[in-house]
């Protein structure tokens, strides 16, 4: 075969790993049934009205979507109360992540600010960017160091991220300590807040800076609806940008990347007060429950505001997740994040919760 070369960065790249899927497991271990607590997807699966209007929706994708999904950013901006022109949707909240570092930040000049342990997308960009990535050190016990990010930018930095609820510990950031974030950082510097959980925090305003927007002028946020809304595998999301930022990108974006199907399915989600409300409790219920339980098991367990937690099992993490798997439950190690004695477990629906505390108690007390 011909050996070919690419751009230094890609030749050495550290792929991102995402959660295996029950498919292989099924595979692998020769399991009928396969329970996945690993991607943080949503346990109720999809909203029926949303199906639905896949369905009717099937026969138009031989027609282009439109471009920057109109329809579906006036009821993103009606839902949010921002206006549309501060609305980007994206296929997924990756694709505005990723948008950000090749359009914000300059290659070979700029810097990015996050803290360590953090989603992996942040890295992967920054390097195919060809921009420097900054990490700050986190606390004691992984808090979020919003404090000390500020102390790490200068003049090129191009943003600095928090994701809140964070992934993988679940911890949130409170929305006075995101607002004095936002007031220090250099002049050209874009605070972006990842707000893929924001969905599962209680009580909404003192997490997110949304409701406030309008009195920020560097502020990102950027949400999904792969989560709350069940539609990972349809992959949309969106940013709010300041206006003048969003105008620019839109701009120089590749047209279409978000699906007919996509944009019909999320105008539906969004309308499913139902099937959101129920998530939330089901979520709530089960974090509580995972939290609880994993105490008494002896694990340490950190507070979440995601529809996961973060854990240290009482043995080795690399091989409780292997002995989970060969009873067919998935979960995500953590080594990937920086994390190797902890493991990060979404919540499932009831019956799958209780079969993982059971089936993790076999393996624990074993
Ligand atoms: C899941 C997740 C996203 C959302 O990704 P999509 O591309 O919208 O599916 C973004 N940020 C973090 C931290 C996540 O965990």
């Amino acid at each position: 075969m011909r050996e070919f070369t690419v751009r230094p960065e890609i030749m050495e790249f550290d792929p991102y790993k995402p959660g295996l899927t029950i498919e292989q497991i099924q595979a692998q271990y020769g399991l009928d049934t396969v329970i996945k607590l690993a991607s943080n997807e949503n346990p109720l699966g999809v909203s029926p009205i949303v199906q639905k209007t896949l369905d009717r929706n099937a026969a138009k994708v031989f027609r282009y979507p439109e471009n920057h999904s109109p329809r579906l950013t006036e009821a993103i901006s009606r839902h949010v109360g921002v206006p549309k022109e501060s609305i980007l949707v994206g296929n997924g909240s990756d694709e505005i992540i990723d948008m950000l570092f090749r359009m914000k930040a300059r290659p070979g000049k700029s810097n990015v600010i996050c803290y360590e342990n953090s989603f992996s997308m942040y890295r992967m960009c920054a390097k195919l960017a060809g921009v420097e990535y900054r990490e700050v050190k986190r606390g004691e016990d992984y808090e979020l160091p919003l404090d000390k990010l500020a102390e790490a930018a200068d003049e090129d930095t191009a943003m600095v991220i928090v994701t809140s609820p964070d992934n993988p510990t679940g911890l949130a950031a409170g929305i006075e300590d995101i607002s004095v974030l936002a007031g220090v950082l250099p002049k050209d510097c874009l605070l972006v807040v990842d707000e893929a959980y924001i969905d599962f925090v209680w009580p909404p305003e003192s997490y997110t800076p949304v409701q406030a927007y309008d009195k920020f002028d560097n502020l990102v946020v950027l949400r999904t609806f792969s989560k709350a809304y069940g539609l990972a595998g349809l992959r949309v999301g969106y940013g709010i940008l300041p206006q003048p930022l969003a105008a620019l990108l839109k701009n120089a974006r590749i047209p279409f990347t978000v699906n007919l199907l996509a944009e019909d399915a999320a105008i539906a989600a969004l309308e499913d007060d139902t099937f959101y409300n129920e998530t939330l409790s089901v979520v709530m219920r089960g974090r509580e429950y995972f939290t609880e339980e994993l105490r008494k098991l002896g694990c340490k367990v950190w507070p979440s505001q995601a529809n996961f937690v973060m854990f240290e099992p009482t043995k080795p993490a690399q091989s409780v997740f292997k002995a989970l798997l060969r009873k067919g439950i998935i979960v995500r190690p953590l080594a990937s994040f920086g994390l190797g004695k902890n493991i990060r477990v979404n919540v499932g629906t009831d019956a799958e919760n209780k079969q993982f505390i059971r089936t993790l108690g076999d393996i624990l007390n074993g």
